[in-house]
């Protein structure tokens, strides 16, 4: 079984267009070519008590079991491109 700790449907995609990254701490956003976790909460969960679709695009990978976060690696590789571009 999996062990992360999410109780709704995850799917990790690869963004088309810029999104909103739902992240805490906020992070600036995934760019195209970005991965990240598509989750989905069904109305009706007991534990929340939500009326609507509760949807949460986050970085991949949000829980890492080593190593830095989606977000981090993000932002990690945009400073590399600019420091790339800058040197060009
Ligand atoms: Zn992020």
């Amino acid at each position: 079984m999996s062990t992360d700790q999410s109780v709704f449907p995850v799917r990790i995609r690869t963004a088309r267009k810029p999104q909103r990254c739902d992240s805490y701490p906020p992070c600036p956003g995934i760019e195209p070519g970005e991965r990240y976790e598509d989750h989905r909460l069904p109305p009706g969960n007991i534990d929340i008590g939500n009326r609507h679709w509760i949807r949460h695009k986050i970085h991949y990978p949000r829980l890492p079991e080593n190593g830095p976060d989606g977000c981090t690696l993000a932002a990690a590789y945009r400073e590399h491109q600019r420091r790339e571009q800058a040197a060009a």
